[in-house]
């Protein structure tokens, strides 16, 4: 399959769809905001408000291109959740709806989701499923508790969760979350990493074609690769990696995978390519060029004054870097530098059995994770269980897939040194 990433601009199919996302986001993001803030409290994890947007205008809304209906849930967990990942909000703003539109990356997996990135690069929005969506509502406390617990979480870091609805179609409920991967730094490989065999292998063949596809755990161990790691950022990630799968395995969850982009620091930049322009790498690993934006025309009454001089208030950090922001004047994010995996550069530095730095940065997390074991999948595992050995198998049961996906990413973790000590080392069983 041929994917590459497209503009999302006024010729664009889904372009109206993702105009009113962002200006459902803006809104919402805004009025929270723009309240002073408070401890959470039960019913906030329930919450949902619901908003009709059009063209007039009402006393709520601001008048906007189009008609449609915007559903945010939880703001006031989502806003917490924001604090702990430590998003300033007046560059979560500019982010998601600056002058630019989203970006959005090709053709939808087999799962059916759509993914924007932001202009910036710095968030990803994936459009869910009604039943992931339900999911996510309701095991939103347990979650927000883990984050709460877990600031080095390796999970994916939810943002929002909104629904948007135009005249006529059908509801899309969508999340806002974290693009693990940098905007100033090439990705010169990418696995998506679950610990099993059946279907985990990307042709090879197709890779001449497509070098920076997504590799799976096949690949992997085909190239006898290890994340090198030395003894003490090894502790650390195992640890807290068998937190996040703790976690997922008593929500019942399962079909998350580990997804590795790794920077070759010799390798650097390929500035001949990069071109002063983004590139991005969308899930089949096609190179997109960063697009002539579409303009977003800020919406007029978007933000009244008062509720913009409310958000200034709420927002102790400097003001929202310019609009005009290009790529190669990214501002630094030196909020993620206060979490263990994402401090060097965004990601996380290989290192030598003694410690010293190594030659490559991972960015990783683990991803995907708001399947449920249900009976879809029972179904398939009755299926696929009359085939192979389960350790083949991808649906299986969530406290066998966990532990599964921790011992197969454990044991491919280990320095260089360490791995040249224990050839022959890895397999799957
Ligand atoms: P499926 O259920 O078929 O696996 P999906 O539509 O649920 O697909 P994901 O598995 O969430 O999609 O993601 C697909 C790909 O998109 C990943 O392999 C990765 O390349 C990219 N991707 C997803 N989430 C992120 C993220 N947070 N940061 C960077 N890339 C991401
Ligand atoms: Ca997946
Ligand atoms: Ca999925």
């Amino acid at each position: 399959r041929v994917v590459v990433g497209t503009k999302v601009d006024e010729h664009h199919s889904n372009y109206v769809q993702a105009y009113n996302m962002l200006t459902g986001i803006r809104f919402v993001v805004s009025r929270i905001h723009g309240k002073v803030d408070r401890e959470l409290a039960d019913p906030d994890f329930l919450a949902a408000q619901k908003y009709s947007f059009d063209i007039s205008g009402n006393e709520l809304t601001p008048s906007t291109k189009y008609d449609f209906k915007f559903k945010d849930y939880a703001p006031w967990v989502f806003r917490h959740i924001r604090t702990a990942f430590r998003i300033d909000p007046s560059e979560y703003l500019v982010s998601l709806t600056a002058k630019y539109i989203l970006s959005e990356l090709g053709s939808p997996g087999k799962s059916g989701s759509f993914f924007y990135f932001s202009r910036d690069y710095k968030y990803i929005i994936k459009t869910i499923h009604h039943a992931e969506h339900k999911f996510l509502r309701r095991v939103l406390k347990d979650y927000y508790q883990h984050v709460k617990d877990n600031p080095d979480t390796l999970l994916s870091q939810f943002y929002g969760l909104h629904r948007v609805k135009l005249p006529y179609q059908k509801k899309v409920h969508f999340v806002i979350m974290n693009n693990l991967f940098p905007p100033h730094r090439d990705i010169h490989r990418t696995f998506d990493l679950k610990g099993s065999t059946i279907g985990r292998d990307f042709r090879e063949e197709d890779l001449e074609q497509n070098p920076r596809a997504t590799m799976k755990d096949l690949n992997w161990l085909r190239r006898n690769m290890n994340l090198e790691l030395g003894p003490t950022k090894k502790e650390k990630f195992v640890e807290q990696m068998q937190r996040d799968v703790a976690l997922l395995q008593r929500l019942k969850i399962m079909d998350y995978s580990l997804l590795v982009g790794i920077h070759d620091l010799e390798r650097g930049n390929d500035d001949n390519l990069r071109d002063k322009t983004l590139h991005v790498f969308q899930p089949g690993g096609e190179k997109i060029e960063e697009p002539q934006m579409g303009l977003l025309r800020t919406p007029s009454k978007m933000e009244s004054a008062k509720r913009a001089r409310e958000l200034r208030q709420t927002v102790t950090r400097e003001k929202p870097v310019s609009l005009a922001m290009t790529m190669d004047k990214m501002p630094d994010e030196p909020h993620r530098k206060d979490f263990y995996f994402y401090a060097d550069d965004g990601g996380f530095q290989a290192t030598h059995e003694d410690e010293r730095p190594a030659d490559e940065i991972y960015y990783l997390g683990i991803i995907d994770c708001l399947t449920r074991y249900n009976y879809v999948k029972k179904a398939e595992h009755f299926w696929k269980g009359m085939g192979g050995h389960e350790s083949q198998i991808s649906p299986i049961p969530p406290d066998r897939y966990g532990d599964r996906f921790v011992r197969f990413i454990s044991g491919i973790t280990m320095s260089k040194e360490q791995a040249e000590k224990s050839r022959p080392s890895q397999s799957l069983s």
